[in-house]
């Protein structure tokens, strides 16, 4: 039985970026609605117990009458888990330690990473994510629609922004862009070098 992960900060820390009203509705009502709905697609299967990145890095294994549900549900609780990771209060700024020297080799430079990253959140149509993995020992820039995560093309994600509109309208209204940029003042590079290190 998959259960909330606790946010390990409050729900203002964020502010003024993030505010409090969405980070509580968004951990407490969006992220439980997985959940919720994960846990009731695998109840009496054997996905019961697993891990959720371990069953979505295999989608084709899952049986054909809940593979939606847990692609969809089974996505939105490992994207907003790893979401809440990579956040942090008095963080932002650039990045540093093998990470930013990876961003510098990969893209030319953090700024021309972070335009090829908002770009990315800008362009995906519909509802989805923005993300920095790693893909065959390299570092890149992708999206994915609806709650897909890059583990089911066999990738490793080490940095996700959630570009649905639930995670940014009630203070940002239709800007996107301002909510992209004051986003990236809240990025746990820590946290994403701890990822990076992990996946290499
Ligand atoms: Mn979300």
């Amino acid at each position: 039985m998959h259960t909330l992960p606790k946010l390990p900060y409050e729900y203002n820390a964020l502010e003024p970026h993030i505010d409090e009203e969405t980070m509580k509705l968004h951990h407490t009502k969006h992220h439980q609605a997985y959940i919720d709905k994960l846990n009731a697609a695998i109840s009496g299967t054997d996905l019961e117990g697993k891990d959720i990145n371990e069953v979505l890095k295999d989608l084709n294994s899952v049986p054909e009458d809940i593979r939606a549900a847990v692609r969809n549900h089974g996505g939105g609780h490992s994207n907003h888990s790893m979401f809440w990771q990579i956040m942090a209060p008095n963080a932002g700024g650039e990045p540093s330690g093998a990470v930013a020297d990876a961003i510098k080799e990969t893209f030319g430079g953090f700024d021309k990473f972070k335009e090829e990253f908002t770009n990315a959140g800008m362009t995906r149509f519909g509802s989805g994510w923005a993300w920095l993995v790693i893909d065959n020992g390299k570092l890149a820039v992708m999206s994915t629609a609806n709650q897909d995560t890059p583990i089911s093309e066999g990738k490793v994600p080490i940095l996700g922004l959630d570009t649905w509109e639930h995670s940014f309208y009630k203070k940002y209204g239709p800007n996107k862009p301002g909510y992209i940029e004051a986003w990236f003042n809240v990025v746990n590079w820590a946290k994403v070098n701890e990822l990076f290190e992990k996946a290499k």
